[in-house]
């Protein structure tokens, strides 16, 4: 039986580039594995397996009985439903440690760098097996959408080392350039439904027994959202209700001016204020050099929840 490979619910190009990246090196090195997703592809990772050829991994939802080897995340809020069920045999990551727990001892390649992607390099390094240029070109881009072109603060040195390394054997010239064809893609917001873009990069975390959903939408352009932000909030007073959440969250990030404004609805008043030293206008705040959820937003919340 083979192992599972796959990444986080409504998963993101890091997930799907990672899971197809580590499920190729375990083949190489005689372990059978298959990259599977929890969600529909985006439109920034269909540009991305479009542009470099590769397919995309196979739906599966369901993981009792089977092993699996799980990436960009160590979640049980962004895990399979039934991955309790399942036997756990490895995490590659590059967030926080989360409430994932084994029966069994597992591999684990946890890196605090800019991208999964970024530590999957490093496994191929360690096991000397090759990349082959397309699945270094998907990753390349991975580590370019996950470090917003090396503008996050999440982003490292040996993320940079990393996309040049993949560039010589991707042939790709431009990296940059190749990044900002990527964020016009997924700056476009026409025909989508507030719906499908605020779930887009929607995660729900656990903090101290709340339920807190974080999406995020990156742009070329925060001028995209003007016509639509009193839909998208509409959207998330709606989300936050079905979900019983106790806050809903969606950073709207321009990556130019590198800033986000958070649109924001909690059961909690003051979360903001405490969080981020701000006082929202109408379930609004501008938040100035903000680019990452992972390192800008997610500690300051748990804190202010704690
Ligand atoms: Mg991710
Ligand atoms: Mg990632
Ligand atoms: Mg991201």
């Amino acid at each position: 039986m083979p192992v599972y490979v796959v990444g986080h619910k409504i998963p993101d190009s890091d997930s799907i580039c990672g899971a197809i990246a580590v499920a190729h090196l375990k083949n190489q090195i005689g372990e059978a594995a298959v990259a599977t997703r929890l969600g529909d592809i985006s439109p920034e990772t269909a540009f991305i397996l479009e542009r470099f050829g590769v397919e995309a991994p196979e739906l599966k939802l369901s993981y009792a009985g089977e092993e699996v080897y799980i990436v960009d995340h160590s979640e049980l809020t962004q895990a399979p439903d039934d991955i309790e069920q399942a036997t756990i045999v490895g995490i590659v990551d590059h967030h926080k440690l989360g409430d994932l727990t084994t029966a069994t001892p597992l591999e684990a390649w946890i890196r605090p760098v800019g991208c999964s992607n970024t530590i999957i390099k490093m496994m191929y390094d360690f096991y000397n097996v090759e990349i082959p240029p397309a699945i270094a070109g998907i990753m390349l881009c991975a580590i370019l959408s996950d470090t917003v072109i090396f503008k996050s603060p999440t982003c490292t040195t040996a993320d940079r080392r990393c996309v040049e390394a993949l560039a010589k054997i991707a042939n790709v010239d431009d990296v940059k350039a190749l990044g900002m064809e990527m964020f016009h893609v997924k700056s476009a917001v026409a025909n989508t439904s507030a719906r499908e873009l605020v779930m887009r990069d929607f995660k729900d975390f656990n903090m101290s027994g709340n339920k807190i959903g974080v999406g995020q939408l990156e742009v070329v352009d925060i001028a995209v959202f003007d016509q639509i932000k009193a839909d998208l909030e509409a959207d998330l007073a709606a989300l936050k209700t079905e979900g019983d959440r106790h806050t809903v969250m969606l950073l709207l990030t321009d990556i130019m001016q590198e800033a986000s404004e958070l649109l924001v609805l909690s059961d909690d008043d003051e979360l903001v204020e405490r969080a981020f030293g701000v006082t929202p206008t109408e379930g609004r705040a501008w938040l100035d050099g903000v680019l990452s959820r992972k390192k800008q937003i997610i500690p300051h919340l748990e804190k202010a929840l704690s």
